[in-house]
């Protein structure tokens, strides 16, 4: 049996090319970029070469970035990073409602820290809102941080505006955007973003490395403390094998997005409709439109996602009920519960995200096996109206 891989926003396999040029540098380049003979200086050349690559992917300079060990790493240092700065400036910080664990953790625990914590709410579409941003920016927080797009339901957040609203105020402003880099155009200069952060593993990418970018003139108190490596603001050897991956992850990004959004769109909007069409009592969750070409997010009535999953896996389908870290907890999912989805709804839920090996077989896949096996729940399941015991 093919086993048909549609978990993409949890993580993507790694790209053939990227692990070609990794190779290198677990063999020959194996040097510490910071000896000053020459087996240093390769790797030296080949991180900054990655460094300005980067820079130029989002349209930002080679000193803005910073390698990190990947989203959570990033995320965390945003949040402390700005937090521990500037402490005394009386410490309210904004975040969204459907932000990533590794935004929204490191929130409480600055909370526990003494720092006031500000959930921006969200409307049943899953967009934040605007018109509070506005009103709580002339309080002056430290920090605002609103995910580019959405790990679960696949929005995507008007951060461009949100930026501006920050920019014009001098209020720093964070984007996890983790789910974009490499899918969707990121530029930060449009974003108006002073930090952003950014996985590799979540665009064909290894796991383990990603970087942050921090604006330039923005001070940030680092997380890993020790050597001078990251011009001083993340200590540790750098993991130049993992860099050099995450460099051709977006080379390769840089050809393809703008062609693979087309074609995942298209195979988004077949897999919306007809779900939609073939099971009755489903719902689409997060904005039609405003949504990543990969992501599909449904609920079920009646049935239990994690039911969904597992008789779908038995099929050799891997799909998600949201978020990989929430996934073996059994609490609904607090993005949906956010945009107004009933709790038993919510557990209904199942996320589907396609990406560069999903094929319209895979698709014709999906499409026959998710109908039936819902049905075949619901007929087992005593609270469904046309079940046998309804
Ligand atoms: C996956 C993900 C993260 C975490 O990234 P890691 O590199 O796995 O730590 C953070 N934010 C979002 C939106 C994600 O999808």
């Amino acid at each position: 049996m093919e086993r048909v891989y549609l978990d993409y926003a949890a993580t993507t396999p790694v790209h053939p090319e990227v692990i070609e040029a990794m190779i290198p540098f677990f063999r020959e380049k194996f040097g510490n970029a910071s000896s000053l003979y020459s087996f240093g200086q390769e790797t030296r050349g080949a991180l900054e070469e990655v460094r300005q690559r980067t820079a130029d992917f989002i349209g930002a300079a080679p000193e803005e970035i910073i390698f990190t060990s990947g989203g959570s790493e990033s995320n965390n240092m945003a949040l402390k990073g700005i937090a521990w700065t500037a402490r005394e400036r009386g410490g309210r910080i904004l975040v969204s409602a459907v932000e990533h664990h590794a935004v929204s953790e490191p929130a409480a625990f600055l909370k526990k820290q003494g720092f006031e914590m500000v959930r921006i709410p969200v409307d049943g579409q899953g967009v934040v809102d605007l018109d509070f941003i506005r009103r709580e920016i002339d309080k002056k927080p430290l920090l605002v941080s609103v995910m580019h797009a959405n790990n679960e339901i696949g929005v995507v957040q008007p951060v461009a505006e949100i930026g501006r609203l920050c920019r014009e105020r001098e209020v720093v402003f964070h984007t996890d955007a983790v789910q974009t880099v490499g899918h969707l155009p990121v530029s930060v200069r449009e974003l108006n973003a002073d930090l952003l952060s950014c996985s590799a593993h979540k665009l064909y990418g290894p796991k383990g490395i990603g970087f942050l970018y921090v604006r330039r003139g923005i001070r940030l108190s680092p997380l890993i403390h020790g050597g001078d490596q990251e011009r001083r603001r993340r200590a540790g050897t750098e993991n130049l094998p993992a860099i050099v991956g995450l460099g051709k992850a977006l080379e390769i990004a840089g050809r393809e997005m703008e062609a693979e959004g087309v074609r995942l769109t298209g195979y988004r909007d077949r897999l919306i409709d007809g779900l939609l069409k073939k099971v009755p009592d489903c719902r689409l969750n997060g904005d039609r439109d405003r949504r990543l070409p990969n992501n599909v997010n449904i609920s079920f009535a009646y049935v239990e996602g994690e039911s969904v999953l597992l008789n779908l896996d038995f099929e050799g389908i891997a799909v998600s009920t949201g978020s990989a870290c929430t996934s073996s907890s059994l609490e609904a999912s607090a993005v949906l519960l956010a945009i107004g989805v009933p709790a038993e709804l919510a557990h209904g839920s199942i996320r589907i995200t396609m990406g560069k090996w999903t094929t319209e077989a895979e698709l014709d896949r999906i499409l026959e096996a998710l109908p039936r096996v819902v049905a075949k729940l619901r007929a087992m399941s005593p609270l469904y109206p046309g079940g046998k015991n309804g």
